[in-house]
């Protein structure tokens, strides 16, 4: 199945843009007017990115055969070529879905400019990782990835491999990607455009001001005694992008982009204002966990946004 993708890259554009003028010698503003021309003359069908990747042909510039750098991916690149460190190796899952059935490794990689998910489907590239022979902390070369809902996958045509060369400071921050809900997977950090479906009334709960940790009905912490508990609260929904659906939870923080305090104290106040959010179509980032007690996943919400009607016409418009 194919998904449709949208993955925040402006920045990723600009590396691009960068890395054609080093290979061409032609300016970059040059490069730039180029790619403006291009997609003017393509009637707005095609990304800045995508005509990126044209002028770059015409330059003669083949990035199947260059390793580049994460940050200078791009959607609509084939046969992606990096080198990078494991910085974070998952565990190997079995899968068994539509009659088919197999394995499926993943880890993040990382360089000095980015890190992204890679996905391994192929028995010999997963054995690689199953008998210990590539290892998190390994600085390894990828041949022939391509790139699927913001990731990295590897086929039987792709190749992997520990590279000689060394990395000293890789980029661990998780990239913010915007997906699909359908597209979701554990330990994501993503964006996604969505409707709140269901909304439950909030919990709360005491921490420790000094550790975060929950605290026991004596209001004491484990490790710092007897403390001044702060008062959280948690609210769980649902969000549905229409390609699929999730179960959403939300802290303090984030639940204060969406509700004064007064409403989230008051039950009645509460139940005014779920009205008013059920239906609304926002924009929602966090990370994807495994929800152990389910076995399915959930989305950890550390923000949440209107959805910005004039934004997203400038964003359609590019
Ligand atoms: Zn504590």
């Amino acid at each position: 199945m194919l998904y449709k993708i949208e993955v925040i890259m402006e920045d990723n554009y600009h590396q691009l843009v960068e890395l054609i003028s080093e290979k061409s010698g032609v300016a970059k503003s040059e490069i730039e007017r180029r790619i403006e021309a291009k997609q003017a003359k393509l009637a707005g069908l095609i990304s800045k990115a995508g005509a990126a990747q044209i002028i770059a042909a015409e330059l003669n510039i083949n990035f199947d055969k260059q390793i580049i750098k994460i940050s200078q991916i791009v959607p609509g690149m084939k046969k992606i070529n990096l080198v990078g460190k494991i910085i974070d190796l998952f565990p190997i899952r079995e899968y068994n879905k539509n009659g088919r059935s197999g394995r499926i490794a993943s880890f993040v990689l990382a360089d000095e400019t980015s890190n992204t998910r890679v996905v391994l489907w192929d028995e010999n590239h997963i054995n690689l990782i199953d008998k210990g022979e590539v290892n998190s902390g390994d600085v390894i070369e990828i041949l022939n990835g391509t790139l699927r809902n913001g990731e990295i996958h590897l086929a039987s045509f792709s190749e992997i491999k520990i590279s000689e060369k060394t990395i000293n400071q890789v980029v661990v921050e998780r990239p913010v990607i915007k997906k699909e809900i359908v597209a979701f997977n554990t330990n994501d950090n993503v964006m996604a455009r969505a409707f709140i479906l269901q909304m439950f009334e909030p919990r709360f709960f005491e921490i420790c001001p000094e550790c975060k940790r929950k605290i026991n009905e004596l209001k004491e912490c484990n490790s710092h005694g007897k403390v001044i508990a702060e008062r959280r609260a948690l609210i769980n929904f649902v969000i549905d992008d229409g390609s699929d659906s999730i179960r959403a939870v939300a802290f303090s923080e984030a639940i204060e982009k969406l509700m004064k305090k007064e409403e989230l104290e008051n039950p009645e106040l509460f139940l005014l204002k779920k009205q008013e959010l059920l239906g609304k179509e926002v924009l929602v980032s966090g990370q994807v966990r495994k929800n152990s007690m389910f076995n399915n996943n959930e989305f950890i919400v550390n923000d949440i946004k209107d959805v910005d009607i004039s934004k997203l016409i400038e964003e359609l418009e590019r």
